[in-house]
Order: C-alpha cells, then structure tokens, then sequence
C-alpha cells in the first residue's frame, strides 16, 4: 500500500514522481513499463544523443494513420524519461493566448500569469538567467545555439528569413516572441537533458520513491467507482496488485486513454466489443486527438555542401502568422539539417507544421490486453482551415528554396515534385495524402468543467466521475499550444504536483 502510485515515468510523470516525494513522510511508487538506467555509464548513446531522435530501441512501435491514405510509425518513449529521453530536445513554451484559452473554457488556475512560474521553476535557461520571463534554477537546462555553432543550413536559413522580412528573434520562450532564431533546446553539448536526468536522478535515492522499470500496468483496480490501485505485470510476466490512495496516469497521449479504456472508463459500446466490464461511460476518452500536421519540403544538396547526419537536425526555428489566420504565430518553419538515410544522396529538408490545429483525431482500443496496442486516426487537415493555414505554410517553406543562401546550397527540390504543379489545389492534395504528425499528440482525456459533457478530467487531472484517480500528461491538454509539446507536458507535471502538494486532502491523501 503506497499513498500516490505514478503510472509512466515520462514528461509529466518524472516531474510528479519527485515533486510528490519531496515530503519525506509520502510513498511513491513510479511504475514505467521501459527500462530505466540508474547507472549514468549504463546510458545507451542513442538516449544521450540529442542530436537526433532515438527511434531503434526504446520505441513503443505504434502506427498511425495521419490522413485516410496512409499508415506510418508514431514514435514514443518506452524508457524512464518516457518520450522526452527520447525527442529532438527542441524546449518551446506556448503562447501565453494558449493557455489562456485553457483558462477560459472553465479551467482555473491554467491562465498564463499562473503557469508562467512552472515554466520559470523546471528551466535553469543558461542564455537569460533569472528574470521576469525566465528561471536559472530548475532541472532542466535550456540554452540556444550561438551562430557560431550552427551548420551551413541553418546559418543559410536564418539569412534568408531576414531576406524574406520575418523579423530576428532570439527569445523564441518571450511571450510576444515571433519571428526566427535559434531554437531554444534541453540539451548540453550533445547530452538530452531528458527528464529521467533532470527530475528522476535527483530524487531516486529518496527512501519513500520507489522506482518499479521494465513494468506495464495491464489495468487500474476499482471498488464501485473508486480507484484503489494497479494490476502489474513485469517483463518476466509475473503478474501481481499494487495499492494506492492516489493513482496518478501519466503514460501519455495516446497510452492513457488507452489503458483507462482497458480498465472500464470509456465509451460503453466499445469497451463491450472486448468483454471489458464498464465502470463508469466515458465516451470521451480517447476523442479530440490533438497534434501538430506537417509536411516537408525536401532538397537535394549541391556537390559539396556540407550536410552532416551526425550534426544537430534542428537548432532554430521561425514562428510566424499566415496570411488571413485567426491566430498569432499559427505556423512554424524548421529547417532539418539533413533527411534521408547517411548512406544515400545528400538530402536537407524544411518543414511547415501547423501550429494552431483546428481538426481532431481520435483512437480506438484493439483489444482488451495490455499488448494491444490502439488503433489512431488523425484526419490531419480534413478541417478546411487547417488545410488552408498549411497550404499557405507550404507555399512559404518553398518560398525559402528560391532565397539567395538556400538557393546556393540547392540542386533540386526532391519533395513536392516541381512538375507536378505547385497551384494551391496541388498542395492542398499533397498535404491530404501526406501529412505527418510533428509527434505532439495530446487532448485525448480532455481537461474541462463537469458541465462540459466532453471533459473529462478537472483542473487538476482528477477524473469528474471517479474518485482516487487523476490523469497528469499531454492528454489532458484541451486543445494543443502553439510549440512542441515537451515543456507544456513538465509544466502540467510542475503544476498538477504543486496543486496535490497545497491540498492533499483533496486528493485524499
Ligand atoms: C521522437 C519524438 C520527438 C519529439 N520531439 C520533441 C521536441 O523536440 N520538443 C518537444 O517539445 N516535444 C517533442 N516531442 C513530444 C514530447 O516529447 C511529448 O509531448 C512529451 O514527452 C509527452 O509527455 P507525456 O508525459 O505526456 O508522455 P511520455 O513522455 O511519452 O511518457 C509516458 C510514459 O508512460 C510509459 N507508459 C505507457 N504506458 C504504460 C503502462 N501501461 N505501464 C507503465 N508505463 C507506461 C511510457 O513508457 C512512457 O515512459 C517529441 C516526441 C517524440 C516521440
């Protein structure tokens, strides 16, 4: 019998994981379905490597359909860290209209004054200290690339945005930021400051958190409506029942809805279809499938230019508003220092990923097993004003290809093919066939008011029709931020932890 039980030491989890264990007299149990490396020499190089994502061998293996016509992998984390041990490091806040918007749909205590100081606690930003904006003492560091250590691409890329009059922003976590720059990004050196580093490491020695790794929960424990604790198996496949006053889910956008559904919180139908006995009709969960759609528009290098598969793939970014969008900065442009394989043509790549989504997805379970993995359709840009804001982003990334620094480091643009036609109807086709997710999937246990019939957490995780349980990770997000979705999911570890912290007993602890 535990008092909290965290379920996923990913973003959000590793962050609730040492927050909760701060109090010496409170026991945690933080249970993580990947292998955890206490050992830093134990460290695989592709988890310390943040030069490029690691995909090979700690990898949940899911497939997605990103538009009807196509079926892809969907990377995510299984390791402790979860899949910030895992992602490009790139280390963006949303705009503080994001959050605010969260506010405003009935859910007090998200409004940007009040998250501002999670996003100052969890960052120790090596560029701007302590200040209004930012914070010098948190677990994890951020810091921007100097131009003196960019590649030739992105020095390229920085030039041409100012040809192209994109204002120069070096700040890109300043609330009014817009423009191009350097990427703020979680690493030193090469070294991923995941958060299995940054928030795991310091707390794990603690007598009273107990780290269970290479452990999947099969299913949450109920008495009637009450969440009492978590059936475990481990990657031996033995099987047995932990107990809990607070189960926490922290398994992520698309694994939380997933098991909540596996254990009887879902929509009635589909829970009966797998034999799975209803404990409380949510036909929410695994609704409003949230991300970033995007598509590339890939180069072939000139003899010559130096395009390096062991550099930084991202090390800045531009944010800005397409013409006639309703939201500021509804549009992002990442120039990828290569793309390809190392041992083909010498290939770059510049990516438009839609910022401000207005379409959703949704997932489905397969079966009742923890082995099942959900079925996720996204339906990217079949909302006609998604599709509209990418076209014009698309229009604008290739806009970048025609630029003086670019050009020269040009010999053909592989990807959209350029006799194929480059009118709006052509792109739009392009991007209804092969759209991508920019990997931010979130909202598919949607924090809300209980008046909202889609909700299903409160403002602090807990489930509205369940007691004991609370949801704290990327799928409580009730619409995705304008940014890449790593720092918001600590931040929702920071804040839903300081809100347990200030009212345990309302968490029943
Ligand atoms: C390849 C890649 C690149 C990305 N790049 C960036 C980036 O550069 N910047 C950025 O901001 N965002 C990036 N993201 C997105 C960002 O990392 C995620 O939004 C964020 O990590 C989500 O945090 P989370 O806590 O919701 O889930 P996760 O961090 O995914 O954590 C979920 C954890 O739960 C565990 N788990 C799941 N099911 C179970 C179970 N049944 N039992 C036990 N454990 C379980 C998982 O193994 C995992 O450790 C990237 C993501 C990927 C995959």
């Amino acid at each position: 019998m535990y008092d909290v039980i965290i379920i996923g030491a990913g973003s959000s989890g590793s962050v609730l994981a040492n927050r909760l264990s701060e109090d010496p007299n409170r026991t945690v149990l933080l249970i993580e379905a990947g292998p955890d490396y206490v050992e830093p020499k134990t460290l695989p190089f592709e988890l310390i490597n943040s030069h490029r994502n690691a995909l090979k061998d700690h990898d949940w293996g899911l497939d997605y359909a990103p538009t009807q016509s196509q079926q892809s992998k969907l990377p995510r984390g299984k390791v402790t860290g979860g899949s910030s041990a895992v992602n490009t490091t790139i280390a963006l806040r949303g705009l503080p209209e994001d959050y605010n918007a969260w506010a405003q749909a009935g859910n007090p205590g998200w409004e940007w004054e009040s998250v501002l100081p999670h996003f100052k606690r969890l960052e120790r930003d090596l560029d701007y200290g302590d200040n209004d904006d930012h914070g010098d003492a948190g677990p994890i560091s951020i810091r921007r690339y100097p131009k003196s250590e960019m590649t030739e691409v992105h020095q390229a890329f920085l030039a041409d945005a100012d040809t192209l009059g994109y204002p120069e922003c070096h700040d890109a976590n300043a609330p009014q930021s817009t423009g191009a720059g350097p990427q703020p990004m979680n690493k030193l050196g090469r070294l991923r400051i995941s958060c299995a580093i940054g928030y795991l490491a310091p707390a794990r020695f603690r007598p009273n958190l107990t780290v269970l790794a290479s452990t999947s929960v099969s299913r949450l424990l109920f008495e009637k409506k009450r969440c009492i604790g978590a059936e475990i198996t481990s990657n031996e496949g033995t099987l047995r029942q932990v107990f809990a006053k607070l189960n926490i889910v922290s398994a992520g956008a698309l694994l939380t809805p997933t098991l909540l559904m596996r254990s009887g919180l879902g929509p009635p139908d589909m829970l009966n279809a797998f034999g799975i006995e209803t404990i409380e009709s949510e036909p929410f969960v695994g609704q409003n499938l949230c991300d970033h759609p995007a598509i590339s528009v890939v180069c072939l290098a000139k003899p010559g230019c130096n395009i390096d598969h062991d550099a930084p793939i991202i090390q800045t970014i531009l944010r800005y508003t397409t013409e006639r969008a309703e939201h500021r900065n509804n549009m992002q442009i990442e120039q990828l220092s290569y793309a390809g394989a190392p041992t083909g043509p010498a290939r770059f790549a510049i990516a438009a990923c839609l910022e401000y989504q207005y379409g959703r997805g949704s997932l489905q379970l397969t079966g009742p097993h923890a082995k099942d993995l959900p079925l996720i359709s996204n339906h990217f840009c079949e909302d006609q004003r998604d599709l509209r804001a990418l076209v014009e982003g698309l229009k604008d990334t290739l806009a970048f290809t025609q630029q003086p620094a670019l050009r020269g480091m040009i010999d053909s643009i592989s990807f959209p093919d350029p006799n194929r036609g480059s009118k709006d109807s052509d792109l739009a086709g392009l991007i209804q066939r092969f759209a991508g997710s920019g990997y931010h999937p979130c909202g598919t246990v949607k924090m809300g008011p209980k008046e909202d019939p889609s909700a299903v957490v409160g403002s602090s995780g807990e489930l509205h029709r369940c007691d004991g349980l609370v949801v704290a990770d990327a799928s409580i997000m009730p619409q995705v931020p304008r940014a890449n979705t790593n720092l918001t999911a600590i931040m929702i570890g920071e804040k839903i932890s300081q809100d347990i912290n200030r009212h345990p007993s309302h968490f029943g602890l």
